[in-house]
């Protein structure tokens, strides 16, 4: 049985305040579930939010990091400061790092190295353009991003990755990519891990799906096989839409 994971990534959204609001009603409201359910609220407020939710099930993890120790890297953070404060899960390779703030998959082979070395788990994403996809490249762009990023890990790092399969066309859009073609991009992913690496690891590893997932598509979206989990972005920022999605996993 592969881990269940819901992950909501609130991005660059809600101040302290409405943090703790938001944790308070997700708190209240987290339903019996199998999965491992998480939030990513803005560096600045991980602090208050790991103590607020000391006693709950819900984890709390980071949006990024920095691949170095410590160091004149003005504006970053490191590993050993997300450690320090208890978080211990990271996510690498969002879309919008790599299109804004132009991390390469070298840039994040270096980070996910770091996480791995510093014990962290990371939620490590990747995903093609509608171009890419358009021009029949997909599965091309995503086996790229995967080998430049995890596979020159060892496969003792394979126990702290989980995948998130994010099509940049359908992040934010409210265009969600088809639950067969989730399907399809997860079991050509467990392929290319079982290549480079096992099957038992490929068969091992979880593998989210994020794009435009909400509470009336995610469970046609979990009921896939290889579909264990989403990255939520907006609908995540709402309470009621981010439980009813944890709702749809079981
Ligand atoms: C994301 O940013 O990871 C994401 C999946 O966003 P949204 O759910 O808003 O498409």
């Amino acid at each position: 049985m592969r881990t269940k994971i819901v992950a909501g990534n609130w991005k660059m959204n809600k101040t302290a305040r409405e943090t703790e609001i938001l944790l308070n009603e997700l708190s209240a409201k987290l339903p019996d579930t199998d999965a491992e359910v998480m939030v990513a609220p803005t560096f600045v407020n991980l602090t208050d939010a790991v103590r607020q939710l000391e006693s709950s099930a819900i984890q709390v993890v980071a949006q990024n990091m920095h691949f170095a120790d410590n160091g004149a890297y003005t504006g970053e953070i490191a590993a050993d400061m997300l450690l320090d404060i208890e978080v211990d899960t990271v996510i690498l390779g969002h879309s919008e790092r790599r299109a804004y703030f132009h991390e390469t998959d070298e840039l994040l082979a270096k980070k996910v190295k770091q996480a791995i070395e510093k014990n962290m788990r990371v939620i490590f994403c990747f995903g093609e353009e509608l171009n890419d996809r358009k021009a029949g490249k997909h599965f091309d762009v995503v086996a790229k991003q995967l080998k430049n990023g995890l596979f020159d890990l060892p496969e003792s790092a394979w126990a702290q990755i989980v995948l998130a399969y994010e099509p940049v066309w359908a992040i934010g859009t409210g265009e969600t990519a088809s639950p067969e073609q989730a399907q399809e991009m997860h079991a050509y992913i467990r392929k290319i891990v079982s290549d480079a690496y096992t099957n038992s690891i490929a068969q091992k590893v979880s593998i989210l799906y994020g794009g435009s997932v909400k509470p009336g598509n995610a469970a046609e979206i979990f009921s896939k096989p290889d579909v264990d989990g989403g990255l939520i972005g907006g609908a995540s920022l709402v309470g009621d839409d981010f439980m009813a999605i944890v709702k749809a996993i079981g």
